[in-house]
């Protein structure tokens, strides 16, 4: 092999290391064993297909986004043209795909779903873009992840609706520009942050969803459970909305969780006593905290009277890894406002103490405002 060669096999061959690290890094450390994983489990696909909504007006929430989408929609339909390109960015579970398949269907388009770590190489993206059909949507989950060579192909496909396919290898090495049918790109990614400023700058419309009110996790549910068949009572709703930590997957989840209770251990209703129940069962309290998050907070006040604490010293109370206490526990608990991370460490507020039915005593090193 060349020097150019080498070279070249080495960057590729860095570029799968760096891939690999950032997946290990990523899908939110592991939570999947917890019922209120914002992370799909493997045999949630099928359910998850039947549940979501197939229309923009079906859609619960994200007003924002919802209308903005609505008239580039609409104004693509009336030029013959396919709409800009669409970012989509925001923590699981709270639509993006969904919204990609929304967008496909409002054209009336094919949708050709793939991802970021799906996309080794840039030959795989040639692939995929070269047989696209005209005004096809093509969506690409945890964007982020894409390899960067894939990134750089993506980035004249989007802007000139070309790629160009190199071929030969070092200094022999020729591009061949092959135009490729007009498509929109949907793109997800729960890192807007991690994303490439001219990738991000290529995108025409960027929608960022946030976390659902609890009444709208409630249209979510009562929708849910009409195409499940599942009966329920206001009440069990009312309270499954408040414990699925915003998100329209946990909201989702829960319930399946709560209509199995109900089947097995009652007569199929699901009311509010039953759904108290059953959640307690699955550890997860009237705020949607699961048994790691209790664990974090009962640590620090119970052991540490509320703080502060070294976050090392509190994963060891917990006996987890420092990073996963950082990024799995406490970003909830801090939304919350039950924990507040100060630079002198970690400490309870009082709303952590009294989740927990305590009162903080007068010495309690309580975070100021100038924490
Ligand atoms: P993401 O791609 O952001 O991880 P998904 O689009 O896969 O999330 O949504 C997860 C689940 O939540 C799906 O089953 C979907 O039906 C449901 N869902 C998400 N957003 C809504 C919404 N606004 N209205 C109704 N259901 C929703």
């Amino acid at each position: 092999m060349t020097d150019v060669g080498d070279a070249l096999a080495g960057a590729e061959e860095a570029e799968l290391r760096r891939r690999r690290e950032l997946r290990a890094d990523s899908d939110e450390h592991g939570r999947e064993d917890s019922v209120v994983s914002p992370l799909a489990d493997s045999e949630e696909g099928a359910i998850e297909g039947a549940l979501r909504p197939k229309r923009l007006d079906d859609f619960v929430g994200q007003h924002r986004v919802r209308e903005q989408l609505t008239l580039l929609l609409h104004s693509a339909l009336r030029r013959g043209r396919p709409p800009d390109h669409v970012l989509l960015s925001g923590p699981p579970g709270l639509g993006k795909t969904t919204i990609a398949m929304i967008i496909a269907a409002e054209l009336g388009a094919p949708l050709r779903p793939t991802s970021g770590p799906a996309i080794e190489r840039s030959g795989d993206l040639a692939a995929v873009l070269s047989t696209l059909q005209e005004g096809e949507v093509l969506f690409i989950d945890e964007i982020h992840r894409l390899a960067r060579p894939a990134e750089e192909m993506l980035y004249l496909a989007m802007e000139d609706f070309r790629v160009d396919i190199v071929v030969g290898k070092g200094p022999g090495a020729t591009a061949i520009p092959l135009d490729i049918a007009p498509f929109t790109l949907v793109g997800a990614t729960t890192r807007a942050g991690l994303l490439p400023a001219p990738l991000r700058d290529r995108f025409g419309f960027t929608g960022h969803l946030d976390f659902y009110q609890p009444a709208e996790l409630g249209i979510i549910v009562r929708r849910s459970a009409g195409l499940l068949g599942v009966r329920i009572e206001d009440g069990a709703i009312e309270e499954l909305s408040l414990r699925s930590r915003g998100t329209p997957r946990i909201a989702n989840r829960l319930l399946r969780r709560v209509r199995d209770y109900a089947e097995v251990r009652a007569d199929g209703l699901v009311t509010r006593e039953l759904t108290r129940t059953a959640l307690e069962l699955y550890e997860v309290d009237e705020l949607g905290l699961d048994r790691l998050d209790r664990a974090v907070l009962d640590a620090l006040i119970r052991r540490f009277g509320g703080g502060p604490v070294g976050l090392s010293t509190l994963a060891v109370a917990v006996a987890e890894e420092a990073e996963t206490v950082e990024v799995v526990a406490e970003p909830f608990l801090v939304r919350h406002g039950l924990l507040a991370r100060t630079p002198r460490g970690r400490v309870a507020t009082p709303a952590g103490w009294a989740h927990l039915g305590l009162t903080p005593p007068p010495s309690a090193d309580l975070p100021t405002l100038f924490d």
